[in-house]
């Protein structure tokens, strides 16, 4: 039995559904011996996916990049994702797919004739409360010191791991990574920071993941009017930025009010989050009324 999870949750492993508890992979399974693998995390609201395409496609360039061939069509992803929610009853969740390069005798280099391992579970996750929503979360920086390919969504995440861990000692929610003096990303989050009226985010390359809400927030920026550039973010101006602000899939759009023990901006949430967070919030309320 594992803690803190539904044990009699159906998963997806190789083709079978079975109980969480039972499902079982070689330690001879690269993502274990070698973190060779790559994920993603589709959320859904009402049971149904939320921009899964623009998921599905990550995952696919993931795996492309870095030489997984899975003997899987886009078709056949998409009847997993809905598949998988649909056996699982739940209302507001996230499909988690993972594949990794397979089972093999130890050796680094990519082994011949290997099958991939592939692995979905659905969870339950809680949206972000009014607290957070209204009240905001806090941030301290810390420097990034994570490899150089992070645009790829890899199940290697030690740097994450420690990021996030970083910000649990230090009693906030979340960490601002900077790498040479400029604003790269969160611990699992993409940050943005708004400065009169723009809103601001670290340019789509190799520092970061790129987000689905990367292109959703800049989307909805057309839609509210709102000014949206894409260049290197100095230390300097996120410090003393008007709003910090952080997406995820789990976290949605959610304002960093507190960075560095110091209130951001007046200290509560600021007029360019509300209005993304309105119109993303209609996004979700569309996807779930359809
Ligand atoms: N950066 C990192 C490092 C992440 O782990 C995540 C969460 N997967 C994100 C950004 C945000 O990506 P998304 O909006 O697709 O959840």
């Amino acid at each position: 039995m594992i803690a803190d999870v539904d044990n009699d949750a159906i998963v997806y492993l190789n083709g079978e559904y079975i109980r969480l508890a039972d499902a079982r992979i070689s330690v001879l399974d690269r993502g274990f011996i070698f973190g060779d693998g790559i994920y993603d995390v589709v959320p859904a609201y009402a049971g149904r996916p939320f921009r899964m395409a623009e998921h599905l496609d990550r995952l696919e360039r993931s795996l492309k990049s870095i030489s997984i061939n899975v003997d899987m069509e886009r078709a056949d992803w998409e009847a997993l994702v809905t598949d998988m929610l649909h056996r699982s009853g739940l209302g507001d969740c996230m499909v988690y797919i993972q594949v990794t390069r397979g089972v093999a005798k130890r050796d680094h280099a990519f082994p011949k004739n290997v099958s991939p391992t592939v692995f979905c579970m659905v969870a339950p996750f809680d949206r972000p409360t009014a607290t957070e929503r209204d009240q905001g979360l806090s941030a301290v920086s810390l420097t990034d010191v994570r490899w150089l390919r992070c645009e790829i969504k890899s199940i290697s995440l030690l740097g994450n791991v420690l990021a996030k861990q970083a910000a649990v000692d230090a009693g906030v929610d979340e960490v601002v990574q900077f790498r040479d003096g400029y604003l790269t990303e969160g611990a699992s989050s993409n940050m943005w920071v708004a400065r009169n009226g723009v809103l601001l985010a670290p340019p789509r390359d190799n520092l970061i993941l790129e987000g689905i809400r990367y292109s959703l927030l800049e989307a909805l920026c057309v839609q509210t009017d709102v000014p949206f550039e894409a260049r290197a973010i100095s230390r300097e101006e996120v410090a003393t930025a008007d709003e910090i602000m952080m997406t995820s899939a789990t976290r949605e759009v959610l304002p960093i009010t507190q960075f560095d023990g110091k209130p951001v901006g007046d200290g509560q949430p600021g007029t360019v989050y509300r209005k993304l967070r309105a119109a993303y919030d209609q996004r979700i309320k569309d996807l779930e009324q359809a």
